[in-house]
């Protein structure tokens, strides 16, 4: 995914109150339902062999939503989302008292490990960066921080 595409995209992820609306504690690791993680898949698979894009919302490090963005670029191997789909997005987890946690995408067809422009346009350290690699045909999730141009593995635990 290249968050250039996205322009100014950037801007509102910076300026969200929602990101920073208290100082969040460093996360040790993330949880979420098998029912969202497999909400996740389902929004990962239908764009198939597209990139797909979105936004994991929650409280903590507790995901508690999933929000797809609809990507707009007809290639495989970059994302468009126009910022008014992205402020939907904040807004609905404003309502919920939610804060947008992680931007997930997808990789349809390499590891799931951030490539060079993922690091460098990812938008805000605090939030979380979620790869889901379709290499072998099967997903595979993985969570990062993204601090200072390096990626640190979060592991995450699925609550059934
Ligand atoms: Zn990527």
């Amino acid at each position: 995914m290249i968050w250039s595409s996205i322009s100014h995209n950037q801007i509102p992820f910076l300026s969200s109150p929602y990101s920073r609306k208290r100082k969040r504690k460093v996360g040790i690791f993330m949880k979420l339902s098998r029912q969202l993680y497999n909400q996740l898949i389902h929004f990962v698979e239908r764009e198939l062999p597209k990139e797909a894009c979105g936004i994991l919302g929650g409280v903590n490090d507790h995901i508690l939503s999933i929000f797809a963005l609809p990507n707009e670029s007809n290639t495989n191997k970059n994302f468009y989302v126009r910022q008014e789909h992205v402020e939907i997005v904040f807004n609905k987890l404003a309502h919920y008292e939610q804060e947008v946690l992680a931007i997930y995408h997808s990789h349809p067809n390499s590891n799931p490990i951030p490539s060079q422009s993922d690091i460098q346009f990812h938008p805000d350290s605090q939030v979380k960066m979620a790869i889901m690699s379709y290499k072998n045909g099967n997903p595979q999730l993985k969570i990062y921080r993204i601090i200072n141009g390096i990626y640190i593995n979060i592991p995450f635990s699925i609550i059934e």
